[in-house]
């Protein structure tokens, strides 16, 4: 399929889901499993997603494996007066709820104010649909980093979770208890979990969810306080807003028009609201296709247009704001599934109107204003070459790969020849990333790597690496130049993430014809430090598959030389600053001399990183290291410059 240029991006996500046989819920996994390949839908490389152990929670104990009688309907004291501590909790909710300017800000600011009184790991609210028989995640606070599971809870049967259907049916706050297996901090190393009916005309319409509260075990007296505020706040907001969008419609397709649009963009901003996406649509030629095809169709094409944004983008703002012009306005969402609803629609518009209609989106938080957006999402649309209609799909921006953090756009790998010193020969090579700026500046990866490990999309970046390594290798292959060894940097971030493994693996696949062990993963000494036992297994999972490591960085830190005995490395980097004190330090000398020796009875290889001068590389040969890197041999390249250099 690589033949075909227009499906070069072509990516396989694939969301895995394992549960025991006799036990297993078909259309339960295929559902946990399409919403994990959902996740995964941005990413630009080749992706195997596994649950993390958040959704394992919320997906196992809360949905199927609970009893019913691990589960306990809670006193309700009503008359009980509330604490001092409780006043001042229920205090600052209410006042920061008749304070904020939305509905998401208000209800987002009680959960937090209720997930901090109890100390809880997250708190949602659940909102009833579909004929009383499931459940929606509406609004949801998580404590410092937890992944949100909002896309996870949507359109849940009630009947497959035994607590909300129990709450249900009591119509009372019901409460469970369950051994925590994963998190230490939970309160007697048990997972506690309490539902809260929420009720309208004395009808339960929805629940409070505190996921893992480590105080004020048992008590709902603040919920008792709050719970009738917010149910009210959402008609306090719906008779403000309502009247605003429904005020003036455009009459073909029944959506908000411009003055409509007008009146509440300018209080869609990051006041209001947490995050923000924003889609811009339109069909450039429309006066074309009107007289060619006659007002009949451009009408249902308009009509199609309209139908397909309500039903991928649902109950938001959406207008019509000109002729063939439409915004979508879609406050408090993750971007995966903002990005994932962009990409749907534009999937079904273009399997009906192919290259007919543009699109453009975008998606902030922050910082950020909905007119603002607006105007630069319109932009990057109109910027694109109307005359030639046949172009038009290719060049809207969503369709391109970078959309993704990580891309072939923004990322290059550069290639530092390793070298046998005793001859100059090439060894191998290790690939270095570069990133371009957007003025196509190099940027060095001591810029952003530290980030990207924070916020944890180095896993991206690492897989992505690797997919280039493979790549070039064989174009190299293809070229008939000798198949070098490359290695490539992995972040211990990545190597311990879950999907990692099955990711790396389904990399490989794509390139059947590059044996697994021309590559060869770099992993520092202090990813030992924390789990040496976890690392070991990992490092002889890969081994297994083929694919060796090799440990970078030797003795910068502790120089842990149990590191060796305890996994298989195929290859030992001396870290510069051992190099940089040749020949005249003698400890390093000695230490060199030493790990020489360790790696040759072991039989593994030895490389010395860094190497900047003739001194110091004949001092490495002296004390038997033979293979090094270094600015002395040839700084890190790109690839065409690497082939000139040592291929051709
Ligand atoms: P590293 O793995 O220790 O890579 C060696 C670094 O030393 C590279 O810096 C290389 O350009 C530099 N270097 C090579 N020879 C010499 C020399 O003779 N003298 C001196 N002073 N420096 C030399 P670079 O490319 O800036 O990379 C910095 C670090 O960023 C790397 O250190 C590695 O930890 C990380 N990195 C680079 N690419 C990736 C990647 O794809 N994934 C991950 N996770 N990390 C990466
Ligand atoms: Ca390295
Ligand atoms: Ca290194």
């Amino acid at each position: 399929m690589t033949d075909i240029p227009e499906i070069s991006e072509l990516r396989f996500i694939a969301g895995t889901v394992t549960g025991r046989e006799s036990e297993a819920d078909w259309d339960e996994m295929l559902a946990r499993a399409s919403l994990l390949c959902d996740m995964g839908k941005d990413l630009a490389i080749d992706t195997v997603v596994f649950p993390t152990e958040d959704e394992d929670w919320t997906w196992t104990r809360l949905r199927q494996e609970t009893g019913e009688d691990e589960i306990v309907v809670m006193d309700r004291e009503k008359e009980k007066p509330l604490t001092r501590e409780e006043q001042t909790a229920a205090f600052r909710c209410v006042s920061d709820m008749l304070s904020a300017k939305s509905l998401d800000a208000s209800l987002t600011g009680a959960l937090r104010d209720l997930g901090q009184f109890y100390n809880a790991a997250r708190t949602y609210i659940l909102k009833i649909t579909q004929d009383k028989q499931a459940v929606d995640m509406d609004y949801e606070w998580t404590c410092g980093g937890k992944r949100s599971i909002r896309y996870a809870m949507q359109g849940v049967q009630m009947n497959k979770m035994p607590l909300i259907r129990n709450c249900y049916r009591e119509g009372a706050p019901v409460m469970m208890e369950s051994p925590s297996i994963t998190d230490p901090a939970a309160a007697g190393g048990r997972w506690r979990f309490v539902a809260y009916p929420l009720t309208q005309k004395k009808e339960i319409t929805g629940f409070i969810c505190v996921e893992n509260a480590r105080e004020h075990l048992n008590d709902t007296a603040l919920l008792d306080t709050v719970a009738p505020y917010i149910t009210g706040e959402k008609k306090r907001f719906q008779n403000m807003t309502a009247p605003l969008v429904t005020g003036a419609q455009d009459a073909l397709t029944g959506l908000p028009n411009l003055s409509s649009y007008m009146d509440v963009v300018y209080s869609l901003d990051s006041d209001s609201y947490s995050s923000m996406g924003v889609l811009s649509l339109d069909i450039p030629n429309y006066s074309v296709i009107n007289s060619s095809y006659g007002f009949e169709y451009g009408k249902k094409m308009l009509t199609f247009i309209a139908e397909t944004l309500i039903n991928v983008f649902g109950n938001t703002y959406i207008f019509r704001t000109w002729d063939a012009e439409f915004v979508v306005l879609f406050p408090n969402t993750i971007q995966e599934v903002f990005k994932g609803r962009c990409t749907r629609l534009r999937t079904m518009i273009q399997r009906r109107y192919p290259r007919q209609v543009r699109t453009a989106n975008m998606w902030a938080e922050g910082i950020f204003s909905a007119r603002q957006m607006v105007k630069e999402t319109q932009l990057i649309m109109r910027n694109e070459d109307v005359k030639d209609p046949a172009s038009v799909w290719e060049e809207t921006p969503e369709e391109k790969p970078q959309e993704s953090a990580v891309s072939h756009r923004t990322f290059v790998p550069y290639f530092q020849p390793k070298v046998d010193m005793r001859n100059g020969s090439l060894a191998g090579a290790e690939a270095l990333v570069r990133k371009i700026g957007d003025d196509g500046s190099i940027i060095s990866p001591g810029r952003f790597i530290g980030e990207m490990e924070q916020d944890g999309s180095i896993w991206e970046l690492d897989l992505f690496m690797l997919d280039s390594v493979l790549r070039q290798l064989r174009e190299w292959k293809q070229k008939n130049y000798p198949l070098i060894r490359i290695s490539i940097n992995i972040s211990r971030v990545t190597l311990f993430h879950s999907s990692a493994f099955a990711s790396v693996l389904a990399i490989q696949s794509r390139y059947p014809e590059i044996p697994a062990d021309r590559i060869e993963l770099e992993i520092t000494e202090t990813a030992g430090d924390v789990e040496k036992a976890t690392l070991a297994e990992i490092v002889e999972k890969f081994r297994q598959c083929g694919i060796q490591f090799e440990l970078d960085d030797f003795g910068a830190g502790y120089a842990n030389i149990s590191m060796f005995s305890s996994m298989n490395f195929r290859t030992v980097k001396l870290d510069r600053s051992l190099v940089n004190d040749l020949p005249d330090n003698e400890i390093s000398t000695m230490m060199v001399e030493n790990v020489t020796q360790i790696c040759e009875t072991f039989g593994m290889q030895c490389v010395a990183e860094g190497v900047e001068t003739q001194q110091q590389a004949e001092a490495l040969i002296e004390a038997g290291c033979v293979y090094g890197q270094g600015f002395y041999y040839a700084k890190p390249l790109p690839a065409r410059e690497f082939e000139k250099r040592y291929f051709s």
